[in-house]
């Protein structure tokens, strides 16, 4: 399963953040009237805020999402007003609350995992079909049939798997336990944080709907919650699509950008340039040189002293230092450059071509190879005379050529540059 290590907590971290607030806000008895207003009208401002979010962004399945989680909302919010007001529930009650225990987590589970593939209004029209085909089949047995339907939905069908503590109705918990298997699979095959945040507002919902007449705001809270979940995840995911290089995992140029309009006076950058790359590639074929970049990309993001790792483009990586000086990077630069060097890389596929690589690819055993690179770097510590952090990328540029120029995996700073291009370390 090698995606699984891409499964990463920060996917989880806004939507457990939101649901943790809104189980704390839920448990709050006496409110005042600014919260009671406020959750009053929370869902609906979510789902028009969110609803536009998605919609700008092309984003049906979440709109969709968010649609179902509201209109459930909608549905028991009627009858949790009525039973505030008048001290009793309304005669339909239980067929709806019954009704949306069911179809909730099956719409859910169904849009969540739908993914949009066809034509964007091919796509809306066939998930408009089916949430009124279920809504239509719903509302017309509920009308025509009720009791019947209400005896339908609470029978219990499996006794001897009825716990006490089930609260909602037998068939409610294979739905979300189905819902929930779909949307893991889905994360597991698929680990981005639409597909964490729609796992953790299942959970959200299956906590919140046997509290619905018990504990007051829980629906409006827990429902505007997963539908900001939603919201987030979507808001996460264009920022990764923007700032994250996509082979890589490690922030990308405009990230880098960004950084160095906010780096101080004090900084020290390093233009890291891998060696020989282009005759790697040729060599071992241009997946290897990916599965390359990524190894290096992840050795470079574990450089230690306070850098940080971007990729900068193809195999060249800056490395940014705030607030630091160029002989407290200098040392942390030469650990990750022999990091580098003396990482021996498994080839997945020993029949691709094996030439000499320049006396570096080693063999282990018979059949596997390993290989290795090196990588270059240039350094720059910001100087009075520099007046922009590109100034400065610009001689860590410089002083990279100089690096290549004197035979390559070392470590050399634009000072030595100019004074010639020493070279401060070489272990070919
Ligand atoms: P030098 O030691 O002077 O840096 O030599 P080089 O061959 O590394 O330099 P050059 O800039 O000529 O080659 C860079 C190569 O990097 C060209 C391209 O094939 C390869 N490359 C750039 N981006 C990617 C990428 O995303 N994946 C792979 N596999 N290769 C890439
Ligand atoms: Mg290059
Ligand atoms: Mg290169």
């Amino acid at each position: 399963m090698p995606r699984l290590s891409a499964a990463r907590i920060s996917h989880f971290l806004p939507s457990l953040v939101l649901l943790l607030a809104g189980l704390a806000a839920a448990y709050v008895r006496d409110l005042n009237v600014f919260f009671t207003s406020l959750f009053n009208v929370l869902p609906t401002l979510v789902l028009l805020l969110g609803g536009a979010y998605c919609a700008v962004y092309r984003r049906q399945r979440e709109l969709f999402l968010m649609v179902t989680v509201y209109i459930a909302y909608y549905l028991l919010d009627t009858q949790t007003d009525f039973y505030r007001d008048n001290g009793k529930l309304r005669e339909d009650a239980a067929v709806v609350f019954h009704l949306v225990c069911l179809i909730l987590p099956m719409l859910y589970g169904l849009f969540g995992a739908w993914a949009e593939r066809t034509h964007l209004f091919q796509d809306i029209v066939a998930r408009c079909a089916v949430l009124l085909a279920v809504s239509a089949v719903a509302l017309g047995l509920e009308q025509s049939f009720p009791a019947a339907l209400l005896e339908w939905l609470a029978d219990i069908r499996w006794p001897s798997l009825h716990g006490q503590w089930m609260s909602l109705i037998q068939l409610a918990y294979p739905m979300f336990f189905i819902a929930f298997v779909v949307l893991t699979v889905q994360y597991v095959r698929f680990p981005r944080p639409l597909h964490a945040a729609q796992l953790v507002g299942l959970i959200g919902m299956f906590w919140a709907l046997p509290k619905t007449f018990i504990l007051p705001f829980t629906l409006n809270i827990l429902c505007s919650q997963v539908m900001l979940m939603i919201a987030a995840a979507v808001a996460h995911e264009a920022y990764q699509m923007a700032f994250r290089d996509e082979l890589t995992g490690l922030p990308g140029r405009r990230a880098l950008n960004e950084r160095m309009q906010r780096l101080g006076r004090n900084y020290v950058l390093a233009m890291t340039d891998v060696d020989h790359f282009k005759k790697f590639n040729d060599t071992h074929g241009h997946d290897v040189g990916d599965q390359v970049l990524r190894l290096v990309a992840s050795k470079l993001s574990k450089v230690s002293g306070g850098g940080r790792a971007y990729r900068y483009g193809g195999e060249e990586f800056a490395l940014v230092f705030a607030g630091k000086t160029l002989e407290e990077c200098m040392p942390h630069l030469e650990v990750i450059r022999g990091v580098i060097a003396a990482y021996n890389i498994q080839l997945r596929n020993p029949d691709r071509p094996q030439d000499d690589l320049q006396g570096r690819q080693r063999r282990a055993g018979s059949a596997a190879t390993s290989v290795s690179v090196t990588v270059s770097i240039g350094v720059c510590e910001r100087m009075p005379e520099q007046r922009t952090p590109e100034e400065v990328l610009k001689a860590a540029d410089q002083a990279l050529y100089a690096a290549k120029s004197a035979g390559r995996n070392c470590v050399v700073s634009y000072g030595q540059n100019r004074r010639g291009a020493v070279r401060t370390a070489a272990t070919a």
